[in-house]
């Protein structure tokens, strides 16, 4: 099988993943992937935001990184993207961030549904304790359906990120899934399949199977990513997700270069 690029994949930057770009790529390599993309947690405004992204002062040494990958494995294509907070009220910053460098994506992540409350942060279990889980998924998806909004990302992460811990709501999902899904395809974002839900408490790819099908009646493409936080993630149950993909009846998958996209078939 001809693999699709792994488009998420993480540093030592962030604090909670281990491996350099060039680590990652000699797995890739020895899987058969002819690209992969680094996409490591964005800076925020504030450098003490949280304990597991880089500091602003690091994005220069992130470049360097991805292009020590590439002088060390001219054979395989490195995009360099960067997996970014949405939050409403940081567009601007994000804009900022975009100008600095030559990225080839953004993927666009929501982890904070309000506060200092990120969702998929055993930390924060006591959170969700507090709440009625379909109070924070809609919350999560009214975030989500902003980011898919906003222009600022070519794809959009782990978009069922909220049952990671299975806290699932009583009630029907399907019209916040919905607005979301419109929002992509409005706008000509990516949607993503990741593959790290099946290494979580909620053991399934992001987004679920149901999700999938909306997405594909929607007519919303997509990327894969594993959600590497180490060398021995890349391409991680990524027959899985092709196999889920052509099931639900995608045919093709997005690939990036300089931020334009090009659709490649699934094979
Ligand atoms: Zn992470
Ligand atoms: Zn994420």
């Amino acid at each position: 099988m001809k693999w699709p690029s792994d488009y998420h994949m993480h540093t030592p930057l962030c604090h909670h993943a281990v491996g350099e770009p060039a680590d990652y790529a000699a797995q890739a390599l020895a899987l058969g992937f002819s690209e992969i993309g680094m996409s490591d947690h964005s800076p925020m405004p504030r450098d003490d935001w949280d304990d597991w992204r880089m500091a602003q002062s690091d994005l220069v040494d992130y470049a360097a990184k991805v292009s020590a990958a590439r002088a060390a494995h001219p054979s395989l294509s490195i995009l360099l993207g960067l997996e970014v907070d949405f939050i409403p009220g940081l567009e601007e910053w994000i804009k900022g961030l975009a100008s600095r460098f030559d990225w080839d994506y953004f993927i666009g992540s929501v982890h904070y549904v309000s506060g200092d409350f990120d969702l998929d942060n055993p930390k924060k279990l006591s959170e969700w304790k507090k709440r009625d889980p379909f109070e924070v998924w809609s919350l999560y998806f009214q975030r989500l359906t902003q980011a898919a909004s906003s222009g600022l990302f070519e794809t959009i992460g782990h978009a069922d990120l909220c049952k990671k811990f299975c806290f699932y709501p009583k009630e029907d999902c399907t019209a916040l899934f919905n607005t979301f899904l419109e929002a992509l395809a409005d706008c000509d974002v990516a949607l993503e399949i990741n593959t790290a839900g099946l290494r979580k408490e909620c053991r399934e790819i992001y987004p679920s199977p149901s999700f999938l099908k909306l997405a594909r009646k929607h007519r919303v493409h997509i990327t894969f990513g594993s959600d590497a936080h180490a060398p021995s993630e890349v391409g991680a149950n990524f027959s899985d997700a092709v196999g889920l993909a052509q099931e639900t009846g995608f045919t093709h998958w997005c690939r990036f270069k300089g931020r334009q996209r090009e659709l490649v078939p699934l094979s």
